[in-house]
């Protein structure tokens, strides 16, 4: 019988089970989420977003942009209702992300191949054809029980949450909305003199933070470092970092401000807003006291708190074939954060590539995707990375097969290089869509 088990409904597992089924494949969807969380899920439903509610820039010269565009080609659900449900950010596609998880959830449920089993699953029949998508927080009664067909130990790194706060309780008169180079007005921007800048830096660095596990220090992902880590690098990193000021006018002044925190909208009625990049492991206790330091946030009600995650991930450039299926046992196969593919998108799209390739089991396989193609590109990383030292990698161009001919302007090699990948993609999705 054509039937796959997915195991997970996160981003990629969601994403994996839709290809799937359009291929017209069974698909039983398990998923653990109500009955039981993971540290950093909060709702029942499926590809909920755990930290920030950006997939990344929308522009085809980044990199995030064309993986989206990519994963439209290829009929995304996740990426569909994520446009359906957009909420303004500049060049970034960030969603109201109760709407998108609500849509992504109910797109599934009624599918009429989709079985939806709200449960753990404690460990899998290699038999069976499985897309293992539990994510970098897979409970730990599977994660020991995958060992068997893992025959290694996993690795792992931490990554951190920012907060997010209630729009009524901030003080709009100190704050203001306008984005980088004047180019939108979707951020709402919270300007810092001098003074009140090195303030808030030794309250940050000298703050309380949760205590790790001697093992566990100092492995974090640089894509998504805690803020107060990258504060403790020196005094200035925090301005050339997430509260760099370049291209922001304060209008009441006419000039940059000296530093600025950034508050993106979590949802399309504005009265939620995330803290760009202030990830953060502070105990919460510290939280209330050192981000209400920023001018606006005085008042600042905590809707949730930032919080740190040790992330799992498997080796997967010793452990996966380009399908992204084990060597040893062939109908089992990886998707997402698991693989050590970072970022919503990349879970997306290995989840993607994952359900195309899983569906191949019952037919022909499709041919590997053209390496001129983010896609293409980030599947042949997690391939032939090293495999004594494998990181996640967050998606890039330098993964894509550079042009024949050097071009020195990186703008316009982007342009170029996402111009080929989509017309290499279409040309492979007319031979195996
Ligand atoms: C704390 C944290 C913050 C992050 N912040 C960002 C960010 O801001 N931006 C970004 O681009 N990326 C971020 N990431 C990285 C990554 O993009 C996300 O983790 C993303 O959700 C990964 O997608 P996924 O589908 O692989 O896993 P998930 O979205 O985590 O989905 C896995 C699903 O599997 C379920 N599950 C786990 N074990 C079992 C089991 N045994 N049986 C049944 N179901 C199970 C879980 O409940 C979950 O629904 C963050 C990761 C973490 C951990």
């Amino acid at each position: 019988m054509k039937e796959v088990d997915v195991v997970g409904a996160g981003l990629a597992g969601a994403e994996a089970a839709w290809q799937l089924a359009k291929r017209g494949i069974k698909v039983r969807l398990f998923e653990m989420r109500p009955k039981k969380f993971t540290p950093a899920h909060q709702t029942p439903f499926f590809a909920e977003l755990v930290c920030s509610n950006s997939l990344g820039g929308i522009n085809l010269d980044n990199a995030a942009g064309l993986l989206k565009e990519e994963l439209r080609f290829l009929d995304s659900l996740v990426i569909k209702v994520a446009d359906r449900n957009r909420v303004p950010a500049g060049n970034a596609l960030a969603v109201d992300r109760n709407l998108f998880a609500e849509e992504v959830t109910l797109r599934l449920s009624y599918h009429p191949l989709i079985e939806v089993i709200r449960e753990e699953v404690v460990d899998i029949n290699p038999e069976r054809v499985t897309v293992i998508a539990s994510g970098p927080l897979t409970s730990k009664a599977l994660a020991e029980n995958l060992k068997k067909y893992l025959e290694s130990d996993y690795l792992y790194f931490f990554d951190a949450v920012a907060p997010i706060v209630a729009g009524e309780s901030l003080d709009m008169e100190k704050l203001f909305f306008a984005g980088r180079y004047q180019q939108d007005k979707d951020y709402l921007n919270a300007p810092m003199n001098e003074e009140e800048y090195l303030r808030f830096y030794e309250a940050l660095i000298t703050a309380e933070r949760h205590p790790l596990k001697p093992f566990e220090k100092d492995i974090y992902y640089e894509g998504c470092l805690p803020i107060e880590v990258i504060a403790s690098r020196g005094k200035d990193t925090l301005r050339f970092g997430p509260l760099k000021p370049k291209g922001i006018i304060d209008p009441r002044t006419g000039k940059e401000p000296y530093a600025v925190v950034q508050l993106r909208r979590e949802n399309l009625a504005g009265d939620y807003y995330n803290l760009v990049g202030f990830q953060t492991n502070l105990t919460w206790k510290e939280q209330n006291r050192v981000f209400r330091l920023i001018p606006g946030l005085e008042n600042a009600e905590f809707i949730r708190f930032g919080v740190m995650h040790k992330n799992t991930f498997i080796n997967s450039p010793a452990l996966l074939t380009p399908y992204l299926n084990l060597k040893k046992y062939p109908r089992l196969f990886f998707a997402g954060q698991i693989t050590g593919g970072e970022g919503y998108v990349a879970a997306i799209a290995t989840g993607a590539w994952a359900g195309i390739a899983a569906s191949g089991i019952f037919g022909k396989m499709p041919e590997p995707l053209p390496e001129t193609t983010m896609l293409g590109g980030l599947i042949r990383y997690l391939n032939t990375a090293p495999v004594d030292n494998f990181q996640p990698m967050g998606v890039n161009f330098g993964l894509v097969k550079p042009l024949d001919r050097k071009i020195k302007n990186k703008k316009e090699r982007y342009k170029l290089l996402a111009e080929r990948s989509l017309k290499d993609l279409k040309r492979w999705l007319a031979v195996n869509g």
